[in-house]
């Protein structure tokens, strides 16, 4: 099916060009973003305003592979239809989205954003900001990996298989988090906006990342950051490998295991397990939190060309399950 033909305005082509060797420091962040890329992993980038949530989360489409890409079966290679479009899809709605337009509608079914992310990312940028049924639509197409499309006489379900990628600030007035600028919010204020977002919506994050104003000495290094390219590849080497691994199953990457996957692919030494539960403790993780941060230990496990999962792997994972304390 092919997509829809837009222009695209100057404004979303620079943030297209956005490339991870333009942005100084934030090297946790990027590593975040790298993993969530290379495992199929939702990441929820938080933190106050001007930390550059925003320029990471539109950089994080420089380092993308399409979440199906070069099926290696019998010897013989697939065409990467990815590779061939050069693209892989991305879309960032704007806040004030109507629910309409996020899911399709109309008579001829006009495909919505929703669609449209199929394959490649889906950018939501602060996420409060959504209308509360836009936010609904985007829960149930996470839950079911589709996405239901009424028009007058018949219902179409299209596939909704798409990397979420969202930003938020923690308070009203922005500067919650920000060593220099101080809050102003009242702390119900803040209560009542950090519940904007549904807590079943928040759970498919698997990765949530604290983003840091970047000091004044890291904005002046003149050190090259690495480039998106770099990345782009370490990522498409683990999604090959995760392919192999997960061959003949209709699942595309760690993000998507099944429990039984996870049995299977990410088995822990004593060691690691004693590691898993008293981070869990400390974190007050749920259950569903446990298969996440497994899936993610694995992704850093084949990033690093790992075969078995260790406790340098789940302590990362861990690391990125900052969600603990609004759930
Ligand atoms: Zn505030």
């Amino acid at each position: 099916m092919l997509q829809q033909q837009t222009l695209i305005p100057e404004e979303e082509r620079q943030k297209e060009s956005l490339k991870f060797e333009d942005i100084k420091g934030h090297e946790h962040e990027k590593r975040a973003a790298e993993v969530a890329a290379a495992g199929g992993h939702n990441i929820l980038l938080i933190g106050p305003a001007g930390s550059g949530k925003t320029t990471l989360a539109h950089a994080m489409q420089s380092i993308l592979t399409p979440l199906w890409i070069t099926e290696e079966t019998s010897g013989t290679t697939q065409p990467d239809f990815g590779e061939l479009c050069n693209r892989t899809p991305f879309r960032a709605p704007q806040n004030s989205i109507p629910c309409s337009q996020m899911i399709g509608e109309g008579k001829h079914i006009r495909q919505g954003e929703i669609f449209l992310a199929n394959g490649g990312g889906l950018l939501m940028d602060d996420l409060r900001n959504y209308k509360p049924r836009v936010l609904e639509s985007l829960r149930q197409s996470l839950t079911q990996r589709s996405i239901s499309v009424n028009s007058r006489d018949r219902t179409v379900v299209f596939p909704a298989c798409f990397l979420l990628i969202a930003t938020m600030q923690l308070c009203p007035c922005g500067n919650l988090g920000d060593s220099f600028r101080p809050c102003a919010c009242k702390p119900e204020a803040v209560h009542k906006y950090q519940r904007r977002v549904p807590r079943d919506l928040l759970q498919y994050f698997d990765l949530v990342v604290e983003v840091c104003p970047v000091p004044f000495s890291k904005l002046n290094d003149e050190r090259e950051c690495e480039s998106s390219e770099t990345v782009r590849a370490r990522v498409k080497a683990v999604r090959s490998l995760t392919r192999k691994r997960l061959r003949g199953k209709t699942i595309n990457c760690n993000a998507e295991m099944e429990p039984g996957d996870v049995r299977k692919f990410c088995a822990l030494d004593e060691t690691t397990k004693e590691l898993m539960k008293s981070g869990m403790q400390h974190l007050m993780l749920t259950a569903g939190a446990y298969f996440q941060v497994l899936k993610v230990a694995r992704t850093i496990a084949d990033l690093g060309g790992a075969e078995s999962l260790t406790a340098a792997h789940v302590a990362e994972a861990l690391q990125y399950q900052k969600k603990g304390e609004w759930l």
